[in-house]
């Protein structure tokens, strides 16, 4: 069956799993082997030269991890996919199979963590030059793809202020200097934004976050184009950053659920960031479906809905945030995002602990700022228990 006219939540349930499995089985099953035996040499011969459908060794293919990766080819429009252990391997795998020594990357200032400290320390060792620009300054970064590029590594929204990028622009841009563009859409999730339908040539998740949904598992997935796709497979399949079936498994369950909590979480998102922008004790609220937002024009234009995270500034000093947190009884103060339980944290002790103040200031972080997670409890809850946090600053 082709799915391809459906809506996201319909492919989301559907894709990868049209027929029964084996034994009829209505639910794919969790192939926990390491390998596949063969009878016949000659076709065992053809599976492992890829002459014929077929799995030969977990670390390369499984069929559970399989059914996964149709599952996102589908969501994102997609002509291939591939998985991986975690996000970061995901990324990190992506970017050593398509670089090499004298390349040059443009990217963002605000990307996830990880992907910086990859462009910055690990890349560079191995004669590829990363130019990071201001997130939100599209002049900046098309100035810096017209000096010459291979890649663009494009994130947005962005992490902590929800910054937004116009891929459609970009990608324009990058592929006028030759480059291809990669964009990480963990924030953003399929339901909300493809940036191949905006000019992406691959796309990246940490489905360790939205995709899963359920903080209990990690998984990376990157799909694009076909030859890409290829080129990154077959260098995973030697670095063993593979995804293990039970972690497939846990991820496409997370998926089937995967509108209904984004929808809920882009109403309860943007619902709370209103309310949050009329409070005392609150100086300023990052929400990209706010009117005064940067980047809500762009939002507007390229996503469907503007996502379960938002920011805010308070007013005070790291004791007031230490009270608010503390005061907090429906979320858990922890890292990580994109679960169906709120999760609080200050970025200054999370994401961005390892930056001095100064550089924090400088990527428009203020030290009081709380990201919030939006989880999918009910939203007049998450207000109650904000109202009440509030009052004790
Ligand atoms: C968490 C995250 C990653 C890394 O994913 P892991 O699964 O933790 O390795 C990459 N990009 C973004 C935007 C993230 O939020």
């Amino acid at each position: 069956m082709n799915l391809d006219k459906n809506k996201a939540g319909t492919r989301s349930v559907w894709a990868g799993e049209t027929t029964p499995f084996a034994d009829g089985s209505a639910v794919v099953p969790v192939y926990n082997t390491v390998t596949f035996a063969y009878d016949d040499l000659a076709e065992w011969t053809d599976v492992a030269l890829g002459r014929r459908d077929g799995h030969i060794y977990s670390r390369n293919t499984n069929p559970t991890v399989a059914v996964l990766e149709e599952k996102i080819r589908i969501l994102e429009g997609a002509e291939a996919a591939t998985s991986f252990a975690t996000g970061m391997a995901a990324i990190s795998n992506t970017l050593f199979a398509l670089l090499a020594p004298g390349d040059r990357v443009v990217s963002i200032n605000d990307s996830y963590g990880g992907t910086s400290r990859l462009l910055l320390e690990h890349l560079p060792r191995l004669g590829v030059d990363a130019v990071l620009c201001d997130t939100a300054d599209h002049d900046a970064l098309e100035r810096a793809m017209e000096g010459g590029c291979q890649l663009v590594y494009l994130e947005t929204p962005t992490n902590p202020t929800l910054k937004i990028l116009d891929i459609e622009r970009l990608a324009a841009a990058a592929h006028r200097a030759g480059a291809i563009v990669v964009c990480d859409n963990t924030f953003a999730t399929p339901i909300n934004q493809n940036p191949l339908a905006l000019g992406a040539d691959l796309v990246v998740h940490s489905a360790t976050k939205y995709l899963g949904g359920h903080s209990d598992v990690m998984c990376g997935l990157l799909c694009g184009r076909k030859d890409l796709i290829e080129t990154v497979f077959r260098f995973r399949e030697i670095t063993g950053a593979s995804l293990h079936a039970d972690a497939a498994y846990r991820t496409i369950r997370g998926m089937k659920t995967l509108e209904l909590r984004v929808d809920r979480q882009n109403e309860s998102a943007l619902g709370i960031a209103r309310w949050l922008g009329g409070q005392s004790g609150v100086a300023r609220v990052f929400h990209p479906g706010l009117e005064d937002h940067e980047g809500h024009a762009i939002a507007r234009r390229q996503m469907r809905g503007f996502g379960g995270m938002l920011s805010f500034e308070l007013q005070g000093d790291m004791d007031t945030v230490q009270r608010f947190t503390g005061a907090l009884h429906l979320a858990h103060r922890a890292a990580s995002l994109g679960s169906v339980g709120t999760l609080v944290g200050p970025p200054s002790v999370t994401s961005h602990v390892e930056m001095t103040r100064q550089q924090r200031a400088a990527l428009g972080i203020p030290e009081t700022l709380i990201r919030y997670s939006v989880g999918i409890e009910n939203m007049e809850d998450l207000i109650a228990d904000l109202e009440q946090a509030l009052k004790t600053i």
